[in-house]
């Protein structure tokens, strides 16, 4: 009978902690969103630490690492691969058990893992994170921000394709490159005059990350959209007339990719001069269906129609396409 009793008692204080923790998640969600704003002028450009409130997140300084002596300001960085979720911190001349004698001091709740070689340490994160690093009397400090504690509006782009898959091909032209290009161009706009919007890529070069990993970036960030880009052939492969710009949606989510995917197309054909074919439902397509967060996969143009193909591998034509893009994302942040 006693031990019933203790059993029962043992559930129902089980059932109070984790009432508690649901309710206390739901408090700090909505803290986190309000404290969000009071939070984003000071640390646009990471400048100010003051407004870190108690509760939210992560508090500075989260971690310091004595640097081996005789080593140059110039001689450490800090690469931040979001895809992978890994810091790389290269330290040249660092010995391989370092660490062993000087270990990073102080907490970070979010490190999965660590991996040293000479020269290099490799910090596995439960997710992605936003990373500022500072060499200051002999120690490299290392804070970490969510970014969604950084950035107003979060979006991820993925240049469709890349590495051993090409997209199409027609006459020597790449589909890969061209979204890579496209992206590229949309990259150095957005660097310039996109400081409030936190973007991420799904590559940046000519690689080829797994669709799951491409989803995996938008959730991991908490992305209000993930935008795709492609350039489209007609379905039997051959040159036709058949030209223009088009967008896709998931038609059975009405999570607002409609919405985006008109202002996609709408931008770029303004942009680009070309002809507008419409919206069309794209829940057939595994990243538009898969994807958590609101999903846009936008076809440039059509590699099989002359014309367009031949204006399509222009730098010129690339930029304009950029250049839509970028008018797009500014519109649909708002
Ligand atoms: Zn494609």
């Amino acid at each position: 009978m006693e031990k019933k009793i203790l059993m029962v008692s043992a559930a129902a204080l089980l059932g109070m902690l984790l009432a508690a923790m649901v309710a206390f998640t739901q408090f700090s969600a909505v803290h986190n969103r309000e404290a969000k704003r009071e939070q984003m002028e000071g640390l646009w450009m990471f400048a100010s630490y003051g407004n870190c409130k108690e509760g939210v997140g992560i508090r500075e300084p989260q971690l310091s690492l004595e640097l081996p002596e005789n080593l140059g300001k110039e001689g450490v960085s800090v690469e931040n691969n979001y895809m992978d979720q890994v810091i790389a911190i290269h330290i040249p001349g660092m010995e391989e058990d370092y660490l062993d004698s000087h270990p990073f001091l102080g907490r970070m709740d979010h490190i999965k893992g660590m991996r040293m070689e000479e020269g290099l340490v490799e910090i596995s994160m439960d997710g992605v994170y936003e990373v500022e690093s500072r060499v200051e009397g002999g120690y490299l400090y290392l804070d970490f921000w969510a970014p969604w504690q950084v950035y107003e509006k979060i979006l991820v782009i993925d240049p469709g394709h890349g590495g051993s898959v090409s997209g199409d091909i027609k006459q020597n032209i790449v589909e890969k490159d061209l979204n890579l290009a496209i992206v590229l161009g949309l990259k150095g706009l957005l660097d310039e005059d996109g400081r409030h919007i936190g973007v991420y890529y799904t590559r940046t070069e000519d690689a080829n990350p797994s669709f799951d990993k491409r989803l995996r970036l938008a959730e991991a960030v908490r992305a209000d959209f993930f935008f795709s880009i492609h350039c489209h052939s007609a379905a039997d492969g051959q040159m036709s007339e058949v030209n223009g710009t088009e967008a896709m949606y998931d038609e059975q989510k009405g999570d607002g990719s409609q919405e985006l995917a008109e202002i996609f197309l709408q931008e770029v054909t303004a942009s680009l001069g070309s002809k507008a074919n419409g919206v069309f439902p794209g829940n057939r397509d595994y990243v538009l269906r898969s994807s958590k967060v609101p999903a846009v996969s936008l076809a440039v143009g059509y590699m099989t129609n002359q014309e367009e193909l031949n204006k399509l591998k222009t730098p010129e034509y690339q930029r304009q396409a950029a250049q839509g893009i970028y008018n797009a994302i500014l519109r649909a942040v708002k």
